[in-house]
């Protein structure tokens, strides 16, 4: 009888703990001005070039 409200409750917190997880550690900080990431993650990925004359 609860079935279908079982397996709502839960897509609906897998999503929810998902979000929390991407915005804790998954996703990596992004640059304010250009939108990309500050650290490489994979060979080959653009990263923020905007703070390279500052260092
Ligand atoms: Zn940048």
């Amino acid at each position: 009888m609860h079935g279908p409200i079982l397996i709502f409750y839960g897509l609906f917190w897998a999503t929810l703990m998902r979000t929390l997880l991407v915005r804790a550690r998954v996703l990596p900080p992004t640059c304010a001005r250009c939108g990309l990431p500050h650290e490489r993650r994979r060979m080959g990925e653009r990263v923020c070039s905007c703070h390279a004359d500052e260092a």
